[in-house]
């Protein structure tokens, strides 16, 4: 079994990141500018947006974070989306899902330019992967994507099973890994909650991409010898030996899982970080 290692894959493409910033400055180009919007105080979505800003100091970007409270009305958040869409020195914006019940998902992403679209939401973007055009590409299957480009594993001709089938990366996952593309070239079964014989279609998978939400949910038995296993999932459990009163684990059994399989991302450690990655990449791309 060989991890794949998310935080020594993202680590250095973010020095890619940061020396292609450099250049930029030296050569009198614009700082990539990225404008991230946090909507209430979802402790998770705080330490996903921190991270995010942080990764842009890291790089050389950037970044303005505008916090809206909890009860912010929907026509604050679309009028300050617009602000810095009208906003030339901002690249990127991206707004940190999930929002509030009142706020309409569909109706902020909308708003959002295509052209700053860095989290790749927008149906611009999705309409233009689908079809194999260049655009941005969601931050969590892109992140996926590099890293198996990363670890050099060839996937044409591999049966992979994705679990979900959320917007962000069930669905966009499944796509690029059925496109004609390497990675990708791959026979997909996209399967989720309604799925009758989800362990079979495991058992045929020769790569599993779990987005599931659900904490060790994907065990030994429904994976076949040698598959490779993504895990997307972050979930909190109880941990009473923890500071924090909770930790991490994924949607897969890692300890059992890994002795099956022939790679496996860890968690955390893996996806999460080749996630914030993807971001930095997107944003880079906004400014050029
Ligand atoms: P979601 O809740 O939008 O979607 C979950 C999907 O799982 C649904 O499509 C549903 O049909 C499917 N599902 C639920 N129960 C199932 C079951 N019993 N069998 C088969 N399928 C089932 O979630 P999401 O936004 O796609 O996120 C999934 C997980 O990934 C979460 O743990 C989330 O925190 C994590 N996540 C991680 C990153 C990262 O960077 N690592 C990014 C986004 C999401």
């Amino acid at each position: 079994m060989q991890l794949l290692d998310g935080i020594k894959v993202s680590n250095a493409i973010l020095e890619d990141i940061k020396n292609e910033v450099d250049s930029r400055i030296k050569n009198h180009k614009k700082r990539p500018h990225l404008a991230a919007i946090l909507v209430g105080d979802n402790p998770a979505s705080q330490t996903y947006v921190g991270a995010k800003v942080k990764t842009c100091e890291y790089v050389g970007f950037q970044s303005t974070l505008s916090k809206l409270a909890d009860d912010a009305s929907e026509a604050e958040l679309l009028a300050l989306i617009e602000k810095y869409n009208n906003d030339a020195d901002i690249d990127g914006i991206l707004v940190q899902l999930p929002l509030p019940r009142h706020i309409s998902e569909d109706k902020v992403i909308n708003t959002i330019s295509p052209l700053k679209d860095v989290d790749g939401f927008h149906p611009v973007s999705i309409g233009k992967m689908v079809l194999g055009q260049d655009t941005f590409i969601p931050a969590t299957p892109n992140g996926i994507m590099m890293m198996l480009a990363h670890y050099n594993i060839d996937t044409s001709g591999m049966h992979c099973v994705v679990i979900g089938r959320s917007n962000i990366v069930g669905t966009p996952m499944s796509l690029l890994m059925s496109r004609n593309t390497n990675p990708g070239n791959c026979t997909v079964t996209m399967c989720h909650s309604k799925t009758k014989n989800l362990k079979e279609m495991c058992l045929q998978a020769d790569i599993i991409v779990a987005a599931i939400g659900r904490p060790n949910y994907v065990t030994a038995d429904m994976v076949k010898p040698g598959a490779i296993i993504i895990d997307v999932g972050i979930n909190r459990i109880e941990d009473a030996s923890k500071k924090s009163g909770f930790r991490l684990v994924g949607d897969v059994d890692f300890e059992a899982v890994k002795e099956k399989s022939s790679y496996i991302t860890p968690v955390p450690g893996g996806v999460g970080k080749m996630t914030i990655c993807a971001l930095m990449k997107n944003t880079l791309l906004a400014c050029n």
